[in-house]
């Protein structure tokens, strides 16, 4: 059985002091036992929230890391520095990193053996430009991105991926791709992993869906077949409408 899972991503937003509003908020809630919640906040909020969070059934994921173990590399995080603090998963490949921070396919490889040498949870993110999708490419470059990004991984690294699939047109835009859209995207995506490892694998793997998921539209989103969770960003930074996105199965 493939897990529910909704993260929320809360990208460059929230100091210490809004982590710790939103976590006093957080922990009233009642949390369902058949769906993985993580969050995401910011590196300087990952420790705070670890130890906020111990008692309660929320995973703890960060937004980016290094490719390195260690070095001269200013300003960077490496997957043990996560770990110290908590954070056992990480995003990885989010199109924002992509596009400001020039993160290709070979970046993230290298990101991704890290990661697992780490023995990280990798929530690995692939989505189209809507030229692509306009010019009917966008079924190529996603399986571009798996393969170079991902599909060098061994059999056995795939019990710690989680894909997202976020169409980088219906981020932060309010823009949603249809229900059928997503459908089909993770069913083609599934459709790869088969053909390049096996069936078994690509039934197994959590597939998120990320792009202006809200409350009101999570459940049409999250009721695809091949849809199991969303990648949430903007309605993340609510409790309200994120427990909402997570009552949405
Ligand atoms: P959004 O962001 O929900 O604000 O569109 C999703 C994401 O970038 O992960």
């Amino acid at each position: 059985m493939r897990k529910k899972i909704v993260a929320g991503n809360w990208k460059m937003n929230n100091d210490l002091a809004e982590t710790e509003m939103f976590l006093v908020e957080l922990k009233k809630q009642v949390f369902p036992d058949d769906v993985v919640i993580m969050i995401a906040p910011p590196f300087t909020s990952l420790n705070h929230t670890f130890r906020s969070l111990r008692e309660h059934p929320v995973a703890l994921a960060a937004q980016n890391m290094h490719q390195s173990n260690e070095g001269a590399f200013t300003g960077e995080i490496s997957a043990k520095m996560l770990k110290s603090v908590g954070a056992s998963t990480v995003i990885l490949g989010h199109s924002e990193r992509r596009a400001y921070f020039n993160e290709d396919n070979a970046i993230l490889a290298e990101k991704v053996n890290t990661a697992l040498e780490n023995q990280m949870t990798i929530i690995f993110c692939i989505g189209e430009e809507l030229d692509d999708r306009k010019n009917g490419n966008h079924f190529e470059l996603i399986k571009t991105q798996l393969s170079e990004g991902l599909f060098h991984i061994a059999d056995e690294a795939w019990e710690n991926i989680i894909i997202a699939y976020e169409p980088v047109w219906a981020i932060g835009t309010g823009e949603t791709a249809s229900p059928e859209q997503a459908q089909e995207m993770h069913e083609f995506i599934r459709k790869t992993m088969a053909e390049n490892y096996s069936k078994t694998i690509a039934d197994e793997v959590s597939i998120l869906y990320g792009g202006s998921v809200k409350p009101d539209n999570a459940s049409e989103i999250f009721g695809q077949d091949d849809v199991d969770g969303g990648l949430i960003g903007g309605a993340s930074l609510k409790v309200e409408s994120f427990m909402k996105i997570v009552n949405s199965f």
